[in-house]
């Protein structure tokens, strides 16, 4: 009785979710992020990126994969006792082991706040080169950890391990087995990145169509970078009508990496017309995410990262410098502050031209007139182009050298 109303209750939920016009962003840079080989965070460091991601709204917040280690299960606990907000989940195989760990791991967060992402390999390969199991002994198992997972958990993903390359028959009928279980939300794995945009939406629109009971469960997207493609194919995803996209933050990850969680966010806020629901991140915490995220795991960011590399707001070319002074979007696709990023940033060097050369010497309080201007702008040129280190000295004249100068009047002129 009791289980029967929890169940319609559960369902009037999801179906309320599915109908806002948001896309739900689930992290998993605590996961699938520190995957990556060589990488280790402190529990300080989980700590801290996980109050920033639940302070910029993630949807949820896959916290670890308790059975991988002992430390991994402390720390998911630890964790699971102090962050707030989002919803907190666990890693999890279809094991009756990996779903005890992932239940005492998540005891300390409330019951509706706490959630378990199971998984299993439901192709060709992974079955039968992995697993050795067949069809009906892959949904067997899922099933059967539905129904465990059900004794600590309201909310239960089940997500298809190399969905991406699984028989579609097969894949809806493994979804529609294991909702029919009690699963609250089902998740589509591009586990090797292979897909493009137009496979996915077709994959997507293959669930939504062929999964008779779909309406009583979120669908979850998870795609991997190998093709540089997560973010179109999460934006595909979208559009064909999934509700929860997986991301990590500088899209790090297995191999290529996840989704860039930065990069799908903006795009869907810039685009929102086109998507016609966007996400209900922050996105001025963005660069501060990202560049935590960067410093806890030691993986830095590529300087022509999208949304959040160091040169997307600098610029060392005459032209594109003079345009700036005169209007940030003359190219820029958007203002630096959308992001929490700090201004623009006019660098100094044999490209420079005039206007940023007079902008820095004003910014610093030293004479500008044209003669100024040419004399440094000729320094700069000839510096580079004889490559004498002597011609340099002139140089130090010039305060920061080649550095950048800030061009705050630029970015608070948008
Ligand atoms: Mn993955």
């Amino acid at each position: 009785m009791f289980n029967a109303i929890n169940r319609k209750i559960k369902r009037w939920i999801i179906r309320q979710q599915k109908r806002q016009p948001i896309v739900l962003i689930s992290d998993t840079t605590l996961r699938d992020g520190v995957q990556t080989p060589g990488v280790q965070v402190s529990l300080q460091g989980k700590r801290r990126i996980a109050e920033a991601l639940a302070r910029a709204g993630v949807h949820s917040i896959e916290l670890g994969f308790p059975a991988a280690s002992a430390r991994e299960t402390a720390d998911v606990q630890v964790l699971a006792g102090e962050i707030r907000g989002p919803i907190l989940t666990a890693l999890s195989r279809t094991l009756p082991g990996d779903v005890e760990r992932a239940s005492e791991a998540l005891a300390p967060c409330p019951i509706l706040k706490r959630a378990i992402t199971l998984f299993i390999g439901t192709s060709l390969i992974h079955r039968r080169d992995k697993l050795n199991l067949s069809e009906a002994q892959v949904i067997r198992a899922a099933v059967r950890s539905v129904e465990q997972a059900s004794q600590s958990f309201q909310i239960i993903s089940v997500g298809a391990e190399d969905a991406s390359r699984t028989d579609p028959c097969f894949l809806h009928e493994f979804y529609r087995e294991v909702i029919a279980a009690g699963a609250t939300s089902i998740g589509f794995a591009d586990t090797v990145g292979i897909l493009t945009p137009a496979q996915t939406a077709r994959s997507v629109r293959g669930i939504l169509d062929q999964v008779p009971n779909i309406d009583d469960a979120l669908l979850g997207v998870h795609f991997h970078n190998d093709l540089g493609l997560a973010t179109a194919n999460s934006l595909a995803a979208v559009v064909a009508g999934a509700n929860i996209v997986q991301c990590t933050i500088n899209g790090i990850g297995e191999r290529a990496g996840n989704a860039a969680l930065e990069e799908v966010v903006v795009a869907l806020s810039l685009h929102a017309g086109e998507y016609g629901r966007t996400s209900a991140i922050d996105l001025s915490a963005l660069t501060g995410l990202s560049r935590l995220v960067a410093q806890a795991t030691g993986l830095s960011v590529p300087v022509n990262k999208p949304v959040v590399g160091r040169n997307l707001f600098r610029t060392e070319a005459g032209v594109h410098q003079d345009g700036l002074l005169k209007n940030p979007e003359t190219y820029l696709p958007f203002p630096p502050e959308l992001v929490g990023a700090e201004g623009v940033e006019l660098v100094l060097g044999p490209r420079s031209g005039r206007s940023a050369v007079r902008q820095h010497l004003v910014a610093k309080g030293l004479p500008a007139e044209n003669e100024d201007v040419e004399r440094y702008l000729q320094t700069l040129k000839k510096g580079v182009e004889t490559n004498d280190p002597a011609e340099f000295e002139e140089l130090d004249d010039i305060p920061d050298g080649c550095g950048g100068a800030r061009c705050d009047d630029a970015a608070s002129a948008r």
